[in-house]
């Protein structure tokens, strides 16, 4: 089945106080007319983040589509709380658009996204991105959370906790899971220590993962959801550490897409080792379209996010319908429009 036709699920990780529920409340906010689904693995300080989101009081924020997980850490859990919610979640009349999973923190990513490797999940949902949210704030003061304390008193709150990892730990399995990194609160850190700490955790990723900078979890609900990363196939890449990456500039927290408008392709494997270089020279966040190839029946979609690069046939081109491609390149303002447009027509 082609990635188009599953639920897609986007993990949220980061340590309590980073942010992350004010940035799910933003995503739920302005969702863009997806139907979005919410598991929250809440524990420790219960139902805060919960109620938090069922105040909303947004059509969006629907009480049905908020599920909390109680009974102690997401991946500790997964087979007695994980899989039947999201068993019942896909099963439903009106099955979500995306599901987003907001972990406690404590969880251990990876255990996670191999839970989507499960038969039942597999066929319905894919790992859309790991999404890991940072406290810009904290780690410019050399923490990794705003309260460190707080994090423990959840820690030894939760009977069902089956590790012991220390919290470096955590961070670096925070980090090396994730498809894109969010710099939460960079309003609280000036210019020069911004840049720092990304150098600093882009030591940590893997070589090409995103970062983008946000204030109280503001940020465009196209830029996290819809990454395509397929997370659940490529779990061996998310534990190799330190591919060191030569450093880039964030001077603007805005983003901008424009569109590619290609004619039809002949050489699909050429075009996507383009499409691939473009990305990695152009710092592009995320690029996404379809692609008419010569001799081709179905169009091809493409999708993008750091590193990584899908391509599939989605439908079949009608009859009449012109053969041409576009594709939109996403990224913080300041792209080259002109040299990236040059490049990916080859
Ligand atoms: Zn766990």
């Amino acid at each position: 089945m082609a990635n188009g036709a599953k639920i897609s699920a986007t993990v949220i990780t980061g340590f309590l106080g980073a942010g992350k529920t004010t940035l799910v409340r933003h995503l739920l906010e302005n969702a863009g007319g997806r139907r979005i689904a919410l598991i929250i693995n809440e524990f420790g300080d219960v139902g805060i983040d919960g109620g938090l989101l069922r105040g909303c009081g947004e059509e969006l924020c629907r009480d049905e589509d908020i599920v909390e997980l109680a009974n102690g850490c997401i991946c500790c859990t997964v087979a007695d709380d994980f899989l039947p919610t999201m068993t019942k979640l896909i099963e439903r009349d009106h099955a979500p658009d995306h599901i987003v999973i907001e972990t406690s923190g404590l969880a251990l990513p990876q255990p996670l996204v191999k839970a989507f490797g499960w038969p039942e999940i597999r066929a319905r949902v894919t790992v859309d991105g790991v999404v890991a949210v940072v406290d810009a704030a904290a780690v410019a003061e050399g923490r990794f959370a705003a309260d460190e304390g707080a994090i423990d008193a959840q820690r030894r709150a939760d009977d069902s906790l089956d590790h012991e990892s220390p919290l470096h730990e955590l961070f670096e399995d925070q980090l090396i899971s994730a498809d894109m990194v969010l710099l939460n609160k960079a309003d609280l850190v000036d210019a020069p220590s911004l840049a720092r700490i990304e150098a600093d955790l882009k030591k940590e990723v893997r070589p090409g993962v995103r970062f983008v900078h946000a204030e109280n979890g503001r940020i465009d609900a196209n830029i996290l959801l819809g990454l395509a990363a397929a997370a659940e196939d490529d779990l061996e890449h998310r534990k190799s550490h330190h591919e060191l990456e030569g450093e880039e500039e964030h001077d603007h927290d805005d983003f901008e897409s424009f569109v590619v408008a290609l004619g039809l392709q002949n050489d699909r494997k050429a075009l996507l080792a383009r499409i691939a270089a473009t990305i990695r020279d152009h710092d592009i966040l995320r690029l996404k379209g379809f692609v008419a190839l010569d001799g081709a029946d179905a169009r091809l979609v493409v999708q993008a996010v750091g590193p990584r690069l899908s391509a599939y046939f989605d439908r079949p081109w009608a009859g009449g319908e012109e053969r041409t491609s576009s594709l939109v390149v996403i990224g913080e303002k300041g792209l080259d429009s002109a040299a990236i447009t040059a490049r990916l027509a080859g």
